[in-house]
């Protein structure tokens, strides 16, 4: 595990609001999914906000990932910008998270790597069904042309069989 990338170092932090920009090769995410590519860069605005010993880490990412559309199966590019937060509590050597349920940052030394919760905010980001345009015509179901590209001679008639049971019930009302 890359604990370096998107750290910060608490030593020293003072109370009140502190931004950081931090920007990291995607590639070094170790994002686990298949087809999840990361172009490019990762960038993090992060604010981290002090108020006694409650550290508050309120983060933006900004990346732009390579995703196989679910209708015509082309590569295509989606920028994308999740949030996170983070709550920790800093004891005098300790740091510890706040709330266990938040996807939890990496302690080294005395500061924190932010590569988790960037990680899981990209993954939760991504649609279930990624679309390269909500207008995307898909391939032919029959022949398999791309209908975004180029138009084929197949009959026009649905062979979807959702689309043939819809046609059978306005029949019979
Ligand atoms: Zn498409
Ligand atoms: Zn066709």
């Amino acid at each position: 595990m890359a604990d370096r990338i998107f750290f910060v170092g608490l030593t020293g932090l003072r109370e009140g609001r502190h931004r950081y920009e931090l920007t990291e090769a995607g590639a070094t995410l170790e994002l686990p999914e298949d087809g999840l590519t990361v172009e490019g860069n990762v960038r993090l605005d992060l604010e981290l906000d002090r108020t006694g010993t409650i550290l508050m880490a309120r983060g933006e990412v900004t990346a732009e990932m390579e995703l196989t559309c679910s209708r015509c199966l082309d590569p295509f590019r989606n920028a994308m910008s999740p949030r996170f937060e983070v709550v920790i509590r800093m004891g005098n050597n300790t740091l510890q998270l706040e709330d266990e349920e938040d996807t939890p940052v990496e302690f080294v030394d005395n500061g924190v790597s932010f590569a988790a919760p960037v990680r899981e905010s990209i993954i939760l980001t991504v649609p279930m069904k990624p679309l390269c345009d909500d207008g995307c015509q898909g391939l032919c179901q029959r022949c398999g042309t791309n209908l975004n590209r180029a138009s084929c001679e197949c009959p026009t008639e649905p062979v979807d069989p959702r689309w043939s049971d819809l046609k059978i019930l306005s029949e019979e009302t």
